[in-house]
């Protein structure tokens, strides 16, 4: 089936169902059990969707995580309360004290945090790596290396991982490869075709796609499913039904929301590679992305999400903007059906590789589902307000 098919029909087992198209939102801790013997069936199956303890998830949760295995591949799927707990979770059932991690450079600025703050307090060492590294990852592997972490594009600055040159040193060292995968969402990234062991996703962003819940997946093979499992139970992860009713329903519109994200992205982001005072457009699907010829060999397409650098500026500059744009709303996250615009990344502090110390201020747009030439219409007078504060 097409993914398209796909995408409807996912996790909408009649089992879950009953006679409604959607599975019910089951608000439940105790789940009551009949006789002893019911008990004990219920023990015996637990980790075959059957329900035992609210913890242990309901049809709710079961619903979700069958439809993301449909989607995303792997073959089994948990539920966490946020994308950051997802990528913690991933690390900790992975790695114990003694272990070597290489982390990509240009990964989201927490798990950077929790990098350096947890894991390194838990005795296990983090080595970053250059995003662009490639098979080249080969020479900073260690003895005691057990994960390589990948984030494709990079984080604020958009850098295409070889995922599959990676995956291939890796597998050939025992070594398991996460990715985090939130940009390439269920539709513009494969992780299974490229090679991963386990894939992540801040469900909060184009999964819920709404601005209005926080959801974090893991899915990963058979051959790390049981270690995920038990771990997550260890450490009490779950997430709450109602958000993940969200979730459910944002997966049904997924491939139409991408799409014109895509769409209005790469309108907005030709517009402004054409304006005198914007330097780099840091957009994958223009080659001067780099990387640019991983991702049009590897990805589906694009989204909403981009940054840019002006030739020149200052922090009054970039304040001038962001204070007048209408549409473009400041906030963190993305992924929802509005535009946001963010800046004052400190790339300095948060890479250990000199990789972007040369450039002007950057922005970082997400486009949203507003009409592509009213979002330009309010950067161009935004980007007035930057000029006359230079
Ligand atoms: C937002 C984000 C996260 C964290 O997700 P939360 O749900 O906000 O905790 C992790 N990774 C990436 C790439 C993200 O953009």
């Amino acid at each position: 089936m097409k993914k398209d098919t796909k995408i409807v029909h996912a996790g909408r087992n009649k089992k879950y169902t009953g006679q409604a198209v959607n599975v019910p939102v089951y608000h439940a801790s105790t789940i009551l059990h009949d006789s002893v013997a019911q008990l004990n069936d219920s023990i015996k199956n637990i980790s075959n969707n059957s329900m035992f303890y609210g913890r242990r998830g309901t049809p709710t949760h079961f619903a979700f995580r069958d439809a993301m295995v449909e989607l995303e591949g792997g073959h089994g799927c948990l539920v966490y309360p946020c994308g950051l707990a997802a990528v913690n979770a991933a690390l900790m059932t992975f790695l114990s004290s003694g272990d070597h991690l290489l982390m990509v450079d240009t990964t989201y600025g927490p798990t950077r945090n929790l990098c350096n703050r947890v894991l390194k307090r838990m005795g296990i060492e983090t080595t970053y790596y250059d995003p662009l590294i490639g098979a080249g990852i080969k020479d900073l592997i260690q003895e005691n290396t057990k994960v390589i972490f990948t984030e494709s594009p990079g984080s604020v600055t958009m850098e295409i991982q070889d995922i599959p040159a990676i995956s291939k040193v890796a597998h050939e060292n025992d070594i398991m490869v996460m990715i985090d995968n939130t940009y390439g969402n269920l539709i513009n990234f494969d992780p299974y075709a490229h090679g991963v062991d386990l894939s992540i996703q801040a469900a909060t962003k184009y999964i819920v796609g709404h601005s209005d819940a926080m959801l974090g997946t893991i899915t990963t093979t058979e051959k790390h499913w049981k270690r995920l499992y038990d771990h997550s139970y260890f450490m009490g992860y779950t997430a709450a039904p109602d958000d993940i009713n969200l979730a459910m329903r944002g997966i049904r519109t997924i491939k139409q929301r991408i799409k014109q994200h895509e769409e209005s992205g790469l309108k907005v982001a030709k517009w402004l590679k054409e304006q005198d005072c914007v330097d780099l457009v840091l957009h994958p699907a223009f080659e001067d992305c780099p990387g640019h010829e991983i991702w049009k060999r590897d990805f589906n397409g694009s989204n909403g999400l981009f940054s840019f650098t002006f030739n020149t500026g200052h922090d009054a500059a970039i304040t001038a903007l962001l204070d007048n744009l209408k549409l473009f709303r400041m906030g963190f996250s993305w992924g929802g059906f509005e535009s946001l615009a963010m800046s004052f990344y400190n790339l300095k502090k948060e890479r250990d590789l000199p990789l972007w110390n040369n450039y002007g201020p950057l922005v970082r747009l997400h486009v949203g589902l507003e009409d592509a030439d009213d979002l330009i219409d309010d950067l161009a007078q935004g980007i007035e307000h930057y000029k006359k504060a230079l």
